[in-house]
């Protein structure tokens, strides 16, 4: 059986219904193919799954890419505030959490209702369990899978990246790029928590569950959110943004008292320079278990000014080497992929192959935490649907 339509998206995630539902609201006849049996699993156990799904204070300095500017022309074009008016057209409740991250009030499964919403109202065709085979060019694409064969002139892939395998992520996205002759930038897990060397392992790992506000830097790029003690390493939302910036052997540096000033006591002549007066000191400002055993790994060498001047400057600075991150079975998203260089910013077609798009997370176009990388999937989207 063959199947005619003005275009093709590969992939039924949060770029790909976005991207359908602006071509189709646009009179185009749009096909969204799917491999998964139903769309939109990764929206649905987002953000713990109430979906995280736009920052208020969305900028270009919030994503990872080789070329910093590519994002700002498509994120200029589809903001926050097109989103949520998009949410509150469907009367979905929602809040903020810090730092201007929206969540849905009741769950992730508002938002994908939405979407599907928006699709039937914009008569977009959708074909879930669908197992492309091939994908050749003729006069136009042609999509072989199973029972069928798809045909277009435009060949839209959000296909998504390589995080979370067990929900169907593959590399479909970036093997068909390469296919077409398009560069892609090496992937790696970003978001994800990091495996700490064997002695800090076994030095602070059988505290996993303690947490404390850090600021985590690393590559000229740092972090002022909470770090969480895992049983293999370390994670919480400053060391998943750090990780995205991270690469073997690079060092990590902790600042465990940020805007802290912990010896300050022992400018008083009265407060006695003993590990009792210290570990006092420590407990105000980190947890006790955390702060004893940071003190059991780190004494000071001496008890002069000098010494608890360096044991200060140590605490700002705890420097570890991890060993790696938990990978892709952890990783919240895919840095890297196609490269943007390869894209016109406008629109997200190939320069290289007419009628050939990338959109989401398989382009080289990374958010940090906080709802950025479905701003990212929205504005990506919104700008190839309303190029189609
Ligand atoms: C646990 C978790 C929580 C997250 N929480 C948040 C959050 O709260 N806020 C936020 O901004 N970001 C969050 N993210 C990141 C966000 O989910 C992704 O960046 C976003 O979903 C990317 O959208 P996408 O459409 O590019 O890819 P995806 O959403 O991954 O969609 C790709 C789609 O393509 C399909 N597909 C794959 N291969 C094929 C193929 N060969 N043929 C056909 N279809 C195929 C997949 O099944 C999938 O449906 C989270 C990620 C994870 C893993």
């Amino acid at each position: 059986m063959i199947h005619s339509f003005d275009a093709l998206i590969l992939g039924g995630g949060a770029a790909g219904l976005m991207c359908a539902i602006e071509a189709g609201q646009r009179g185009r006849r749009v096909a969204v193919l799917e491999r998964a049996d139903r769309l939109g699993k990764k929206i649905l156990i987002s953000g713990g799954g109430r979906c995280n799904f736009t920052n208020l204070h969305c900028r270009p300095e919030d994503f990872l890419s080789a070329n910093p500017h590519f994002a700002k022309s498509a994120l200029a074009r589809y903001t926050p505030a097109d989103f949520i008016a998009l949410v509150e057209k469907h009367r979905i409740p929602y809040h903020a959490k810090t730092l201007g991250q929206l969540f849905c009030d009741r769950s992730a499964r508002d938002i994908l209702g939405m979407l599907e919403s928006e699709c039937a109202d914009a008569r977009v065709s959708i074909f879930p369990s669908t197992n492309i085979l091939k994908v050749s060019r003729e006069d136009e694409f042609v999509v072989h899978t199973a029972e069928a064969e798809f045909r277009a002139p435009a060949l839209i892939v959000a296909t998504g990246g390589l995080s979370i395998p067990k929900i169907g992520a593959t590399s479909f996205g970036y093997d068909l790029a390469r296919q077409f002759g398009l560069k892609i930038r090496d992937p790696w897990p970003g978001l994800v928590p990091l495996v700490l060397n064997t002695d800090d392992r076994s030095s602070y790992c059988d505290l996993a569950g303690v947490s404390t506000d850090v600021i985590a830097s690393c590559d000229g790029q740092e972090f002022r959110e909470k770090m969480l003690i895992t049983h293999r390493g370390l994670s919480g939302p400053a060391i998943l943004q750090i990780s995205s910036y991270w690469k073997k052997p690079q060092t990590i540096q902790i600042d465990l008292a940020p805007g802290r000033d912990v010896i300050t006591a022992f400018r008083d002549p009265a407060t006695p320079r003993n590990l009792t007066a210290l570990r006092t000191e420590f407990r105000k400002i980190l947890p006790s278990r955390l702060a004893d055993r940071w003190l059991d790994a780190n004494p000071p060498s001496a008890w002069t000014n000098q010494a608890l001047a360096d044991l200060e400057r140590q605490t700002h600075a705890w420097t570890i080497t991890p060993s790696g991150t938990e990978g892709y079975e952890k990783a919240e998203v895919t840095a890297g992929g196609v490269d943007t260089d390869e894209l016109s910013a406008k629109t997200m077609e190939s320069r290289k192959v007419r009628g050939l798009y990338f959109i989401g997370e398989v382009v080289d176009v990374t958010g940090h935490l906080g709802g950025f990388n479905f701003q990212w999937a929205w504005a990506s989207g919104a700008a190839a649907g309303r190029a189609l």
